[in-house]
């Protein structure tokens, strides 16, 4: 296995000046994305037309063809990967232009990197919401077409069994999931009984730890005498009592 390598979030990052474009490779690194730069237009077409990339940060101000020339011809061709707009203009006109001519989001430098960070967080949730083969619950990340799972930036290796009960909890998410739903979507057993709800239980607890021991956020909550929640925040106790 190679660790799960091609879950990491790619990043086109488009940018002239040297300073600031090795400023946001270190600082986008550091945060686990892999990133590639492009100096010009015509790096970042050839960039773009060879990888695969789930986000561009795009600066207007290039030499040759700028960033918004760029733009309009990504997306005349069909290409719908974000697009976040750095520039220094700030005029609501300018603003417009970013905007109408494809951009998802426009940053106006100078701008602080945690804001860059979490701007760049919500249009890959929103991208990844958008694509029916990847789940994302927090930093936890599931990929129907690879089958691979990650949490941050650590792969994690589930079983098939594990994974089917991942993504159906992740599918679930933020409502409850009984160990009866469990045993006829996933064990494919209509009738409940203690023996597979043993079964159900010992894979939650292996799922648990693979996914949640050591991590500040747990992910897996169990809802006693209910079943179990996924998501960043349990439900509040539901007012049942075991029986
Ligand atoms: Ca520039």
């Amino acid at each position: 296995m190679d660790g799960g390598d091609s879950c990491l979030m790619k990043i086109l990052v488009v940018e002239d000046e040297a300073k600031t474009a090795e400023a946001l490779r270190n600082g986008l690194e550091v945060e686990g994305y892999d990133v590639r730069v492009a100096r010009c237009g015509n790096e970042a077409s050839a960039l773009l037309q060879s990888g695969d990339f789930h986000l561009i940060l795009l600066d207007w101000m290039l030499p040759g063809r700028d960033g918004i020339e760029l733009l309009g011809e990504f997306r005349r061709r069909g290409q719908n990967t974000p697009v976040l707009l750095l520039t220094a203009r700030d005029a609501i006109e300018d603003r417009i232009v970013g905007l109408d001519s494809g951009a998802d989001d426009y940053l106006v430098k100078p701008f602080a990197f945690a804001e860059l960070l979490a701007r760049i967080r919500v249009l890959l949730r929103r991208a990844s919401r958008e694509d029916p083969f990847r789940l994302q619950v927090s930093d936890l990340y599931l990929d129907l077409g690879t089958r691979q799972v990650r949490r941050g930036q650590d792969a994690i290796l589930l079983t098939p069994r594990e994974f089917d009960v991942l993504l159906y909890l992740m599918r679930a998410e933020g409502h409850v999931v009984t160990r009866a739903m469990l045993a006829k979507d996933v064990w494919r057993e209509p009738n409940r009984s203690t023996p597979i709800d043993n079964v159900i239980d010992v894979h939650l607890a292996r799922l648990r730890k693979k996914i949640d021991e050591g991590r500040d956020v747990r992910l897996l909550h169990t809802i006693r005498g209910v079943g179990f929640l996924f998501g960043t925040k349990p439900a509040a106790t539901p007012d049942i009592t075991a029986r």
